[in-house]
């Protein structure tokens, strides 16, 4: 099954972009005193950056919750939405990660007319243009992270 190794190599990017439990206090929060020059990770668009907690308490929970992972998909990936859901739930079965939910964003196919120019958006690559004549479609394969909600314990 297709979805199934994308499913778990989603999840391997996934871990990567976690934090890593207890590692918490090493990310700088945003604002900090002092340190003008000092920035968060670069990669933090739309990715909810866990903050360490103001006091230097320890957390009562050192694991990060992960809620919701946004995936894009090349038209081309070719991906059942329906079996990658499947997928990506026997994938975080039994892992820190078993509630997340997956919203998977599957691009259209860009068709551009081999005759008349014409170009538009379809599920469907082997769709004829208006004009009856077959149009060469576009789309890459690529899966893409798009963003990840978190929930860290103790805020
Ligand atoms: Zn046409």
């Amino acid at each position: 099954m297709h979805e199934l190794s994308l499913a778990q190599a989603l999840l391997d990017q996934v871990v990567r972009h976690m934090p890593p439990p207890g590692g918490i206090s090493g990310v700088s929060a945003p604002g900090s005193a002092g340190g003008s020059g000092s920035r968060p990770a670069p990669q933090s668009h739309g990715v909810n950056e866990p903050r360490a907690s103001a006091n230097g308490a320890s957390l009562s929970n050192d694991q990060v919750i992960l809620r919701k992972v946004v995936v894009r998909a090349g038209p081309a990936q070719a991906i059942e939405p329906q079996a990658m859901q499947m997928a990506w739930q026997a994938s975080i079965a039994g892992t820190p990660y078993a509630q997340a939910q997956l919203e998977l964003r599957v691009e259209p196919w860009r068709l551009i007319c081999t005759s008349c120019g014409k170009e538009w958006t379809s599920e469907d690559p082997l769709e004829l243009c208006t004009c009856g004549q077959p149009a060469t479609p576009k789309g890459d394969a690529e899966l893409t992270l798009l963003s990840m909600e978190v929930d860290v314990p103790g805020e």
